[in-house]
């Protein structure tokens, strides 16, 4: 299954270079979420931020279309995605290969069997402060070893420090391991969670000293390390070029959100660069790309 998995990916990367089509979409199902992070840029500069959710045949007419259009790979975001585990559950029968990132309050079914990016922020205290209260518990309540699940940690200036410890509960909790964004914007201006340029360099050395520590666990490849510690990408990134990007009313963009700083990212997905670059870390490939559980 595995081999299988990966000629398959080799073979859609070449479509795309050659006749240009694109394999990957990444795409909003909710601009709603139940939770309301310090540093979330989803609900950036918004008071209140509620629509009413679409129904399960406007998404199956769009991930048709985005099939039929050559799509095989899509991550799945918002809001919080798993507030329509009806549209996740479609998306299954529609695309072999799915990406969820999910802040982890709310159970996704054990039958659908992809990768999960679930967010954690630090320690039980850290992360609650950042997220709320009562999250980090329900996290592990809902996913403890769920090995479907990686842990996602937005690093800032305040929760660097707890990355072995994230580290460390990934592995006790049977997790894949866990990868990073680091924090390039913030909703809270009374907690500077905004990390600059210049700022970098201390939450560099930790990546790297944690990745020494746990080749196996801590996910980021050197490649995706160094991404980080240069961060100014305005000239190319596979990520906002040659990917498709639609907000939950089907509108192109560039990235994530529509703020996106490519002068100083800080996004995971940028890291990961060209997915065959992602050959030449084949650990973190295994994990991150094309793995599933069965
Ligand atoms: S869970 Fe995600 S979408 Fe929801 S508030 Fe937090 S960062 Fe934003
Ligand atoms: S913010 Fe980063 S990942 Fe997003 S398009 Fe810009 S460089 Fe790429």
């Amino acid at each position: 299954m595995k081999i299988y998995m990966l000629f398959y990916f080799i073979l859609l990367e070449l479509r795309r270079i050659i006749f240009g089509v694109k394999s990957f979409a990444e795409v909003d199902v909710t601009d709603n979420c139940n939770l309301r992070c310090k540093h979330c840029y989803h609900f950036y500069g918004k008071e209140e931020f509620k629509i009413n959710e679409l129904s399960l045949s406007v998404w199956k007419k769009r991930f048709n279309e985005l099939h039929k259009a050559g799509v095989r790979f899509i991550l799945l975001v918002g809001g919080e995605p798993a507030l329509r585990n009806d549209v996740l559950m479609l998306a299954d029968k529609i695309f072999p290969f799915i990406y969820v990132i999910t802040n982890g309050t709310i159970r996704i079914p054990g039958n659908f069997n992809h990768l999960l990016f679930v967010s954690l922020d630090g320690m039980e205290e850290r992360n609650d402060s950042i997220r709320g209260k009562g999250v980090f518990s329900k996290v592990m309540n809902n996913y403890s070893g769920d090995k479907r699940v990686a842990i996602n940690m937005t690093i800032t200036k305040n929760n660097y420090k707890e990355l072995e410890d994230v580290v460390n509960v990934a592995k006790e909790n049977g997790f894949r391991g866990v990868v990073c964004n680091i924090c390039a914007s913030g909703t809270d201006v009374e907690v500077p969670l905004f990390i600059k340029k210049n700022e970098r360099k201390v939450i560099i050395e930790e990546l790297k000293r944690v990745k020494t520590l746990y080749s196996d666990d801590f996910l980021m490849s050197k490649g995706m390390i160094k991404w980080y510690e240069y961060p100014d990408h305005r000239e190319s990134c596979h990520w906002g070029d040659e990917v498709l990007h639609f907000d939950v009313s089907w509108n192109r963009r560039r990235c994530f959100g529509n703020n996106a700083d490519c002068s100083n990212c800080g996004c995971l997905a940028g890291a990961m660069q060209n997915p065959l670059q992602m050959v030449l870390s084949p650990r973190e490939m295994m994990k991150l790309v094309y793995y599933k559980t069965d």
